[in-house]
């Protein structure tokens, strides 16, 4: 049969690059699927521990371990070898595959336990953490997060990150008042 479903040309065809405005109806997205694993395309093991709902289009569940940071983690054979973080996997085998240097967001949903490719939007590292930050309005200590009050730098890791400016200034004075005194 060379009149694949994924591969239609259709108009009704849903592209997931499309602007969100325009992303899918529900019989599009069970369509998919439903083509996508008799394709093969997607891994049986691992969609045997997928929980789906009954509307495909909320968030998929996932039955097995997880990441110590939250993310479904899916391990095939012993002594993990193979571990595999289940929303990527799932992403590229039902979607296609993640450019080098992006990174794919929970954008429907914002729950990172979520496997539901349809919920995962590919996003670069800055734009990533940016979003991340927009949740988080003030540092540990009850400072505002505001313009003047926030430096945002690239870490020796290569992440960027931000720091609260009045903490990081205390943190300097104390440490030089423990040099002063000799603690350090
Ligand atoms: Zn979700
Ligand atoms: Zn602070």
């Amino acid at each position: 049969m060379t009149n694949s479903p994924l591969l239609s040309t259709s108009a009704d065809a849903w592209d997931p690059r499309l602007p969100r405005s325009c992303v899918n109806p529900i019989s599009q997205l069970t369509r998919l699927y439903h083509t996508a694993l008799h394709l093969g395309a997607a891994d049986p093991h691992m969609m045997a521990k997928v929980v789906l709902p009954k509307d495909l289009e909320k968030c998929w569940e996932w039955s097995g371990a997880f990441f110590s940071n939250g993310y479904a983690r899916y391990t095939r054979g012993r002594h993990h070898v193979g571990t595999q973080r289940v929303h990527i996997m799932l992403y590229e085998q039902l979607i296609g595959p993640v450019p080098p240097g992006m990174t794919l967001d929970h954008f429907r949903c914002n729950r990172k336990c979520c496997v539901n490719p349809y919920h995962l939007e590919v996003v670069t590292n800055l734009e990533n953490i940016q979003r991340y930050y927009a949740t988080i309005t003030h540092c540990p200590a009850g400072h505002e997060y505001n313009k003047e009050n926030t430096r945002y730098f690239v870490d020796g890791r290569g992440y960027n990150v931000r720091t609260c400016r009045i903490c990081s200034r205390r943190h300097t004075q104390r440490h030089r008042i423990k040099k002063m005194v000799g603690l350090v």
